[in-house]
């Protein structure tokens, strides 16, 4: 395994070359963040993007799911997976924001976000990442291949790696890191195909290594 330091020196590396700190779903409002990010379970944000595109013209606040319905809510996100449990969940979870307890107010803390319907560790830690600038990093897919790859954890499954980078990374770069190595994993080490020969980090790269 390496060290922390040389850890967060590779980190640094996918940061030049992935530095935006935003993610790819389209927005405007913070609800429509956190319903778009429960719509990106098993679904590409590409994929979200399209179906919001239209969703979103009427949807802004949690009042907005409750005026449209369960029912066509279930048929506008009919295209991405899992559609009828997310449309479920979506329209209990407004119900709950609107209540006594949230006071329309997007939760901050992880604690209050998980308490949300379909609201999980990953997504709770995207939605405060992004709303509130919190230093969280979600791992995905994507995140846990490449922590594998560059050999900074050895483990079964993101949760697992989430864990381990969540000690690993610094304070100070846990902010950055979420993006840069969801984008580096998804654009540049990607699953299949990855881009290894034009890869700064060849020589520091377990997976390159044995592909030789
Ligand atoms: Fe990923 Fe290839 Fe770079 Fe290794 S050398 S980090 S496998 S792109």
């Amino acid at each position: 395994m390496k060290t922390k330091k040389q850890i967060n020196e590779e980190l640094m590396v996918i940061h030049h070359l992935f530095p935006s700190n935003q993610t790819e779903l389209i927005r405007k409002t913070p609800f429509q963040l956190l319903v778009a990010v429960i719509l990106s379970a098993q679904s590409t944000d590409k994929q979200v993007n399209k179906v919001t595109s239209t969703l979103f013209q009427h949807i802004s606040y949690p009042q907005d799911i409750l005026i449209l319905g369960e029912n066509t809510l279930k048929e506008q996100i009919r295209s991405l997976g899992l559609y009828i449990t997310k449309a479920h969940n979506i329209y209990k979870m407004s119900w709950q924001l609107l209540s006594e307890k949230y006071k329309w107010v997007i939760p901050r803390r992880i604690e209050e976000l998980t308490q949300l319907a379909w609201v999980g560790i990953k997504t709770a830690k995207v939605v405060a990442h992004q709303l509130y600038g919190e230093p969280y990093i979600a791992v995905d897919t994507h995140v846990h291949r490449v922590c594998q790859r560059l050999w900074w954890v050895k483990s079964k499954a993101p949760e697992q790696t989430s864990k381990l980078i969540e000690w690993l990374i610094y304070d100070t770069h846990k902010y950055l890191a979420h993006h840069a190595l969801i984008l580096f994993g998804r654009y540049h080490c990607k699953a299949r195909n990855p881009l290894c020969e034009v890869c700064p980090l060849q020589k520091h790269c377990t997976y390159f290594g044995k592909m030789r």
